[in-house]
């Protein structure tokens, strides 16, 4: 075989959260060489931000932290560490139901609905709460889930709609063990008591905060990242994009015609495209089995003061057919800078009702931006030539705007690979799929690498990748992707960016260094899972014990073979 152009210990596919987490652990431990690529010239994937030629910002949807980690908390705060780096935001979110704005959770607030909704909600959950005591059997589908947790009231009136907007899959044809934290279920005696007084629930609770960056929006967080790493390791834009993957051969062919071999691989590349490039047909067949759903991207920036209505509203949430999106982000709250300065002269574009503006003079501002999420999939197609009008249609439909606001800019993407389904047949895919390749040297990690939206979010993402850096150097188990509800049911603390042991690691290197010994790390040891002569374990906690020691204890005498 003719030897790469490249050669790296472990080669990382992708320089989205997941992928820089592996970079970024990589670089930390500073043993096996290692290299990051990424077809794009700016990181951030699907965690990037676009800016219209008029100079409104826009994520890849409403991207908001929600950290479970402190070594996340750790690269960001390395990454953008000035107080003036992030605007500190308190979560206002709403559903928009029965022509008004309920606060979310929805379920704490029943109390605001039209008095024959309330009735068909408490039924609901009286129902619920007296089938659960009896109840002997799981949940078999996400469906049946929400009926068990919140009634037939809930179900119908915001649950199965909404949630068939987000996911274009129906919620009979979704598993639900994906659940675990993310839906708060309600308590039947808070919620009757607030029906008879009258009360709402409101919104959250105390503290529930969030950050957001002062600048260039989610995607500054990621390029802020990746400047920490060192440029000759990373190769970004068209020459870093990966067209082939041997696998047997652990060389990656790149459009160009470069070579890398590796001895390990981390790619986030989406795991149904990944088996295209290793053109594995075995592999290929199984990741038929994934389901994923595309979202669309949809900016509108508006002239004029933000209205009264909309306030310091952050994000809302549309469960009925009178608008094609499930969510809308008040984007221009977020930050200043994510929309133009008010002397800034824009053209308006048009009105909102679809009428031609009086003039295409530019005026100036102020400005203030809607951000809106649409799904699509093979069971929701979406009338794309049309989905910016009816979009406009749906903020006029849902109050969000007047049908006279002058438009003065609109963005529209869309992103093939948006949400990974946790569909019914998810798990047994990937059960078999993951494994396969790992005894390939191949780690598919990330929101679409591994396909567990549970542990999809950005510092889940992040977190992949550096746990997937930590197996392949110490064979520390993968709590991220293996146990999503512990990871995510309590504070992830015992990794940090600058450990204890890793200061007094460095000087013991230094000193094995000085006296002419190499350095780190035995990848092939870890093959198996084996460190330190003792087997992965098998149970939560063992494995979580495993995992604090084994970050504070690396193996540093032996060579990478
Ligand atoms: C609509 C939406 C809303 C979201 N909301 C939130 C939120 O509120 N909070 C939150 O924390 N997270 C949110 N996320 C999730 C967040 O975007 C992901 O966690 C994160 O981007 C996943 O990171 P990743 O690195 O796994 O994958 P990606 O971001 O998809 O990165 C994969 C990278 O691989 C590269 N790549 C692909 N193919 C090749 C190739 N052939 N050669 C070279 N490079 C290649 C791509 O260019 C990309 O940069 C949201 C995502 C979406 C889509």
């Amino acid at each position: 075989m003719a030897p790469a152009d490249i050669n790296v210990d472990v080669l990382v596919i992708g320089a989205g959260p997941t992928g820089l987490g592996a970079a970024k652990r990589l670089n930390q431990i500073d043993g096996p060489s290692w290299m990051i690529i990424d077809c794009n010239e700016t990181p951030g994937g699907l965690a990037s931000t676009d800016v219209t030629p008029e100079g409104f910002l826009y994520d890849v949807g409403g991207h908001v932290i929600f950290s479970h980690y402190k070594y996340f908390d750790d690269c960001i705060d390395e990454a953008l560490p000035k107080a003036e780096d992030w605007y500190t935001h308190q979560r206002i979110s709403y559903v928009r139901i029965k022509n008004q704005w309920v606060p979310y959770p929805l379920q704490n607030n029943v109390s605001m609905l039209p008095q024959e909704d309330k009735l068909r909600c408490v039924d609901g959950m009286i129902d619920a709460a007296i089938a659960a005591r009896t109840a002997t059997t799981k949940p078999a589908d996400f469906d049946e889930w929400i009926v068990r947790m919140m009634g037939e009231g809930l179900a119908d009136i915001f649950m199965r709609p909404y949630n068939f907007k987000v996911w274009a899959v129906p919620t009979t044809k979704m598993q639900c063990q994906w659940l675990g934290e993310r839906v708060a279920a309600p308590d039947v005696k808070t919620c009757v008591r607030n029906v008879i007084l009258n009360k709402s629930a409101g919104n959250w609770g105390p503290n529930a905060t969030f950050r957001f960056p002062a600048r260039d929006g989610t995607g500054g967080i990621w390029i802020a990242v990746a400047n920490t790493l060192p440029k000759e390791k990373t190769l970004f834009g068209k020459q870093g994009e990966v067209s082939k993957v041997d696998a047997d051969g652990h060389k990656v062919t790149l459009k160009g015609g470069k070579t890398i071999s590796y001895k390990k691989l981390i790619t986030t590349v989406a795991v149904d495209q990944l088996v295209e490039h290793m053109e594995d047909q075995e592999l290929i067949t199984l990741s038929k089995g994934l389901f994923y759903s595309s979202t669309h991207v949809i900016g509108v920036g508006i002239r004029g003061e933000r209205p009264e209505r909309i306030g310091d509203k952050c994000w809302l949430y549309f469960p009925e057919d009178d608008c094609p999106f499930y969510r809308a982000t008040i984007f221009s709250n977020y930050s200043p800078n994510n929309q133009p300065e008010k002397s800034v002269k824009l053209a308006t574009q048009s009105i909102a009702d679809g009428s031609k503006p009086k003039s295409t003079e530019p005026q100036e501002g102020p400005y203030w931006s809607i951000m809106l999420e649409i799904s699509e999939s093979s069971m929701k197609p979406v009338d794309q030539a049309n989905l910016m009008r009816d979009s406009i249609q749906g903020l006029i439909n849902t109050d969000m705007i007047k049908p006279d606001d002058e438009i003065v800019s609109t963005y529209h993407r869309r992103f093939d690979h948006g949400y990974p389904t946790p569909s019914l047949e998810r798990e047994g895919v990937l059960k078999e799929l993951l494994p396969k390749l790992q005894a390939k040297d191949i780690y598919s990690r990330g929101r679409f690498g591994s396909w567990r939206y549970e542990v999809g979010n950005q510092d889940h993402s992040f977190m992949l990748g550096v746990e997937a850096a930590d197996n392949i150097v110490n064979g520390a188990v993968e709590l991220t992707l293996n146990y999503p509800d512990f990871v995510n049911g309590r504070q992830n603390t015992e990794r940090r960016l600058v450990e204890g042991s890793q200061v007094f690691r460095n000087k013991a290197t230094d000193k094995a260094d000085a006296a002419g010994a190499a350095k780190v790390i035995d990848i092939e040891a870890n093959k198996a899972g084996i460190t330190n002569g003792t087997k992965e374990l098998p149970t939560r906690d063992r494995a979580a014990s495993k995992t604090s020691s084994s970050s504070h204890a690396r193996k540093s005498s032996k060579s990478v073979k």
